[in-house]
């Protein structure tokens, strides 16, 4: 499902937009959830929740916080 800020693609089971890091609603047709364990793809960890960051990804989306910029 697109983005309702910026269109950008999300995962179903993403709670913030990757892109620009908008919150999304939830998915109530969703009935299994989808475990993310990180991979070979995954770059960076979220600073805040430690979720992985896949490339590209300004915000984390578990939890919406910017993933840059942060030393
Ligand atoms: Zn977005
Ligand atoms: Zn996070």
């Amino acid at each position: 499902m697109p983005c309702q800020r910026c269109n950008g693609v999300i995962a179903p089971n993403d709670k913030f937009c990757g892109l620009c890091g908008a919150p999304q609603p939830p998915q109530p047709m969703v009935s299994e959830l989808i475990e993310e364990n990180p991979a070979d793809d995954v770059l960076n960890t979220c600073p805040s929740c430690g979720a992985g960051v896949t490339d590209g990804q300004m915000y984390c989306t578990v939890c919406g916080k910017t993933t840059i910029g942060e030393d």
